[in-house]
């Protein structure tokens, strides 16, 4: 069981020296019981005690890492069941699945399709990180030249799948320095497959048909010195799928059951043959709380959203993406340019500035610091008014890299000109479009 953070605190040094990032060790000792502090934060905490917190200090659900290197991912240590009581931390991996019985020239296209689906948004590059080898065909070196493929092409994740021991060593051989996923433990190869586990140092799926099933098995896996655990309900119907995964999701954070502290996986494609249905059953489980969602094939009219999705469940929410503050050029303006300015909410930088390069106007573009928030609530907050534009502009040194003296402002903050030109001697204050869609038209008029 884990312990309480009173329990805690009686093993902390109680100096409250605050160098843990807050300022007692009772309090360290409470952010430690509910998971949301590292024991590594404390440096003067003894290895007699550390031995004893290793259990409550580790997060309720294990994060597990695949990969290596840039491309490695990480994937659980949740600590809540909902997205807005604090955020979700690591967002689900998304797999595309290819077989050692596929032809060639379906394999090759898979792989490029793997590789070709990036997508720029807000300044991010979203694409999936995974590909599951499966073996069909029952050959070991059938599926090594699949396994030699893919490490050819791609520097990716792996997932090797096999219900056969020799098959997946095989594979192992090949690619064991990449630390793939090995799928998967059940009862009947348990050993073999904590053996290679252990032997390769790579993560484990432990599948089983009930869950149940599941949680004598992590407990036989963890026992026999595996950590790196991925679950696999065993279920293949979108409901009870689904349903195991929030059962899975509470048992490990709101009774700390460590049996089922682990991330998962889950196979949309196994659940239906309707290419449609199965993005939708993915995106059911990008929500909830797939670890893992490995797709029979990518689309990129099925990727893309479910690639949005992430992205936009797995920011935080109490943390606005934003720009950084400055000056951005775009198209190489002189001193002859014209100058805007707006808000740095990632979404309305990254139009701005598409619209600008839509325009072919090189254009100097001013970003202020709203902590996130787009231009109507950063107005509406006080946050993009006269009062805070104006000293921006002045210390940017935008004056000194144009000739002319005009500031065009968003058309939604129209109320701060007369502020501006206050505040601002000397300048002309602009009232710009209001829609970014009407910025490339508005630039065309330009005169400095
Ligand atoms: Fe206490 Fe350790 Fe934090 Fe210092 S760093 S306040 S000793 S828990």
């Amino acid at each position: 069981m884990p312990l309480t953070g009173i329990e805690i605190f009686k093993l902390l040094p109680k100096t409250n020296c605050g160098e843990c990032g807050v300022p007692t060790c009772l309090a360290f000792a409470m952010s430690l019981a509910a998971g949301k502090a590292e024991l590594a934060a404390c440096p003067y905490v003894s290895e007699e005690a550390k031995a004893s917190l290793e259990e409550a200090s580790a997060p309720p659900i294990r994060p597990v890492t695949i990969g290596i290197g840039d491309r490695a991912l990480k994937v659980g240590g949740e600590t809540v069941m909902f997205r807005h009581e604090k955020r979700f931390e690591n967002p689900p991996g998304l797999a595309i699945l290819i077989t050692d019985t596929m032809e060639e020239p379906e394999i090759d296209a898979r792989l490029k399709r793997f590789k070709q689906f990036q997508f720029d948004r807000v300044g991010l590059t979203l694409r999936p990180e995974l590909v599951a080898l499966r073996d069909e065909s029952g050959d070991a070196k059938k599926f090594e030249v699949l396994v030699n493929k893919v490490m050819q092409n791609s520097d990716c994740g792996i997932i090797l799948m096999s219900n056969n021991y020799d098959i997946l060593a095989a594979g192992l051989g090949i690619c064991a320095e990449r630390r793939p996923l090995i799928y998967a433990a059940t009862e009947e190869n348990l050993d073999g497959m904590v053996n290679l586990a252990k032997e390769n140092s790579c993560p484990l799926v432990v599948r089983a048909s009930s869950l149940d099933g599941l949680t004598e098995l992590t407990n036989k896996v963890t026992e026999a010195g595996v950590k790196d655990i991925i679950l696999d309900s065993g279920a293949r119907t979108i409901r009870q799928a689904f349903e195991d995964q929030v059962i899975i999701r509470s048992a490990a954070l709101t009774k700390k059951f460590r049996p089922l502290g682990f991330p998962t996986i889950v196979f949309p494609g196994e659940m239906t043959n309707n290419p449609m249905k199965e993005a939708v059953f993915a995106s059911i489980f990008v929500a909830k709380y797939g670890g893992i969602i490995v797709l029979s094939d990518f689309q990129g009219h099925s990727l893309f959203p479910l690639l949005l999705e992430r992205l936009n469940i797995y920011t935080d929410p109490q943390r606005p993406l934003a720009t950084t503050e400055g000056i951005y050029e775009i198209g190489g303006p002189d001193e002859n340019s014209p100058v805007l300015i707006t808000s740095n909410f990632s979404l309305t930088y990254f139009i701005v500035s598409s619209e600008i390069e839509t325009s072919k106007v090189p254009t100097w573009l001013l970003v202020r610091d709203t902590e996130g928030l787009s231009v109507m609530t950063s107005w509406a907050a006080g946050k993009f008014v006269a009062d805070t534009i104006a000293p921006f502009v002045k210390k940017s040194g935008i004056a000194d890299k144009v000739k002319h003296k005009k500031l065009i402002i968003p058309g939604y903050i129209a109320a701060e000109s007369g502020g501006l030109e206050e505040e601002l001697p000397g300048w002309e204050i602009m009232v710009g479009p209001r829609e970014g869609a009407h910025i490339p038209a508005y630039l065309k008029t330009w005169k400095p």
